[in-house]
């Protein structure tokens, strides 16, 4: 025992010398960019904007030149080190999990901070890999993907499969595999304890339109200017008084305007369901005896068109890494365009789905689909051959690149706290599971200022890479769609690349230029023909961590978040019991003259009994994390009166951190910082309920947060799936 002890101590000491090299020698993902190519900085609105004077990445990129290729105690290059990996060795977690080796335990290296996916590659994954790695395998095998839950990404996966020559089991495998695709969700196959499964538990629930529209309004009541890409929105049946108080203002300031909203079932996917409306009472408000759970949004009137016809984009983005959080975007997406010319909505053409809606399971019905060969023409077209179209028309499509950027980073730091909690649930820190991966599928419209709009986003996108058509009279057949199969494929090909677990650091940076980020007709298709495997160049693009700096003040909730996983307890929980709530209060020194601990006992059942109509997924009483949000915003509230919203909740988190210790904050939190203010939007109102006079958001804030009276909720509604496929 003492001598293998020992032995684990000289591997330690090797493997702490080796990472301090690969740390150092870390290639920065835009080394191999052109040196011409702009930099970037972010304007006040968190817009990269792409000039001189951005040079936080030009300094990097002086810095690392000439440092190439992570080197072994021999001094030889460490082939087939995957960088995280590499990088991974100098960390107190491999660190510890070495340690422990040597004394029988796996799990001691974990810490209360690591609840993301980082934390099981560490546990089992990468303890396997610091052992494995170490011994230098010169042939790898081929990686293992495990198929047989696939489902109707199936097609795309095998023909990536197939070009990077590894292994699929499309019936699934005794022996564990490196890889699992499931088709819809975490739970697709729930026996995994390694290796890695291209869903995070929880995204499903946490992109359904209503709880999407939560936590960006949670953002909008902290950072108002950064989330002005999602349309106002409101949640059916409770904020139903809101609305129609809204509408009635609108009508009533200006006579002549009729605003027209989208309403958008909660879970509904593909325009199932979706309609358009002008007065409340034209609302569906029930189904059955049941209240129909809803988003009900401001309608974007003005869309930019191409060929008078309104069109979205679909762009793909995955996040490789929630902990520490890596984001990257697909360089080529698609549009998908309506079949029938667009005019401004009235009451005449409000049911025109083919004039409104841009789904292709909808459109696909009209008459006027074009099914296409050609990536510029047709109903469904690349991203790039849209965006070259218009800069051919002089738009600036550098500024519309980097506002989609900056709003998909936006977007996922909003649902990020929420997934945090879900991930701590299905797989605790001290059980073993896979790392976790996800593709989304982003939906944006470009407003007729270009101004992108986000309108929901996916956690199941369809990766189907064919199409139904008939090819006799009464005779359908699916076949290949090639718009869908070139950029599908190489979303999944590139996604799989970058999950590699014998990776090779990949060149994946960039993503602000679109010059670059876009490639002309044709290119994608293109041989690298300096790259050793002969695969085309990543077409995704790393833009966080890349753009940390512009985006890291947003991740304020996420610090909130870990204080309630802090209080959690027992593992697998997702709610706050009203003991627990007190120990948070307690421990964080809170409670004082002006909050004794009836009235917090009083603010927990009241914003308990409030929140629980929205926990359907429920799994046990008590109080979710956007609860838990609400309440932090009210001891904000409480304890820094004078102070504005913003400057309330960080100084409460910074109080509590205090009392905390180190391991309360969020991955970085020295840059979590701001100064402004917003009102709150209110989220009490029941529908049902008689309410004698508008109340604002300030003055609803105002009330919450000096009495905390229950209000009568809806029933939870069943839940479905936001899914397409
Ligand atoms: P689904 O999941 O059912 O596809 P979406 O939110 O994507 O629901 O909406 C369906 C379609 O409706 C979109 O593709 C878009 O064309 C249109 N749409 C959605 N929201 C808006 C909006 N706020 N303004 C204008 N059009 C919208």
């Amino acid at each position: 025992m003492g001598d293998h002890y020992g032995d684990v101590k000289v591997q330690l000491g090797q493997m702490k010398s080796l990472g301090e090299d690969a740390e150092k020698e870390e290639v920065d993902p835009e080394e191999e960019m052109p040196v011409s190519s702009p930099s970037a900085s972010p304007d006040s609105t968190g817009r990269i904007t792409t000039g001189p004077g951005t040079d936080a990445l030009s300094t990097n990129i002086c810095k690392q030149k000439g440092k190439r290729g992570s080197k072994n105690p021999c001094g030889k290059p460490l082939q087939g080190f995957p960088a995280h990996a590499v990088k991974n060795f100098n960390s107190p977690i491999c660190d510890q999990t070495l340690h422990i080796k040597g004394t029988g335990t796996i799990l001691q290296g974990k810490t209360a901070e690591s609840n993301g996916n980082y934390v099981h590659e560490s546990s089992n994954t990468q303890e396997t890999r610091c052992k494995d790695e170490f011994k230098l395998p010169r042939k790898r095998r081929p990686v293992t993907v495990d198929t047989s839950k696939a489902k109707t990404s199936l097609e795309a996966l095998k023909l990536s499969i197939k070009e990077l020559q590894w292994k699929q089991f499309h019936t699934g495998r005794r022996a564990a595999c490196d890889i699992y695709w499931h088709g819809v969700s975490f739970h697709d196959n729930e026996n995994i304890v390694s290796g890695q499964v291209n869903k995070f538990p929880g995204m499903v629930e946490m992109l359904r339109k209503i709880n999407l529209s939560r936590a960006v309004r949670t953002m909008q009541e902290l950072f108002p200017e950064e989330y002005d890409f999602y349309p106002r929105s409101w949640i059916l049946p409770e904020e139903y008084q809101q609305f129609s108080t809204e509408i009635r203002m609108v009508k009533e300031s200006d006579g002549t305007e009729s605003p027209t909203f989208i309403v958008k079932p909660d879970g509904g996917s593909q325009g199932d369901g979706i309609y358009l409306i002008q007065d409340t009472v034209d609302l569906k408000l029930v189904v059955g005896t049941q209240a129909k759970q809803a988003v009900v949004q401001e309608y974007i009137h003005k869309p930019l068109l191409i060929d008078k016809l309104k069109f979205d984009i679909r762009l793909y983005v995955l996040i490789k890494s929630m902990q520490p959080l890596e984001i990257y975007i697909a360089k080529e997406g698609l549009t998908r365009f309506c079949t029938e010319p667009y005019q401004e909505p009235s009451q005449k053409n409000l049911s025109r789905v083919f004039m409104h809606l841009t789904n292709y399971s909808l459109n696909v019905q009209s008459g006027n689909y074009v099914h296409s060969d050609s990536q510029n023409t047709g109903s469904k077209r690349t991203l790039s051959s849209v965006l070259y179209r218009l800069a051919a028309k002089g738009v600036d499509i550098k500024r519309v690149w980097s506002d989609i950027i900056a709003l998909v980073i936006k977007s996922v730091i909003a649902v990020l706290p929420d997934l945090k909690v879900h991930y701590q649930a299905d797989i605790p820190p001290a059980k073993p599971g896979p790392t976790c991966f996800q593709i989304l599928g982003f939906d944006i419209l470009l407003m007729k200022n270009l101004k992108p709009v986000l309108l929901e986003v996916n956690s199941n996108p369809s990766m189907r890479i064919e199409h139904e058509q008939e090819v006799a009279p009464g005779v359908f057949e699916y076949v290949p769609s090639p718009v869908d199969e070139q950029v599908k494929v190489g979303v999944i090909r590139d996604t799989l690349r970058l999950m590699d677990p014998f990776n090779k650091k990949l060149t994946a940076g960039g993503g602000s230029d679109p010059v670059e980020v876009i490639p002309a007709h044709g290119d994608s298709q293109g041989r690298s023909p300096d790259n050793a495997d002969n695969l085309p160049p990543l077409c995704l693009k790393q833009v966080y961590p890349k753009y940390t700096k512009q985006f890291n003040h947003l991740r304020l909730v996420e610090r909130i978040a870990a204080l309630f996983i802090r209080f959690l307890g027992v593992k697998g929980n997702m709610r706050l019991g009203p003991t627990a709530f007190r120990t948070f209060i307690r421990t964080c020194k809170l409670s004082n003259s002006n909050l004794t601990m009836a009235s917090v006992d009083i603010l927990y059942i009241d914003i308990t009994r409030r929140w629980s109509f929205a926990l359907a997924d429920s799994r046990e009483a008590g109080m979710g994390l956007q609860a838990f949000v609400e309440a932090f915003f009210n001891l904000a509230g409480r304890r820094f009166k004078s102070l504005a919203l913003r400057e309330q909740v960080v100084s409460l988190l910074d109080l509590c951190e205090s009392h905390l210790g180190p391991q309360s904050g969020a991955e970085d939190r020295r840059s979590l910082s701001c100064s402004r203010a917003l009102p709150r939007g209110g989220r009490t109102q029941a529908l049902y309920l008689p309410h004698p006079r508008p109340i604002s958001p300030a003055a609803h804030r105002r009330a919450t947060s000096q009495d905390c009276r229950p209000h009568q909720r809806p029933k939870p509604r069943t839940l479905r799936a936001n899914v397409e496929n």
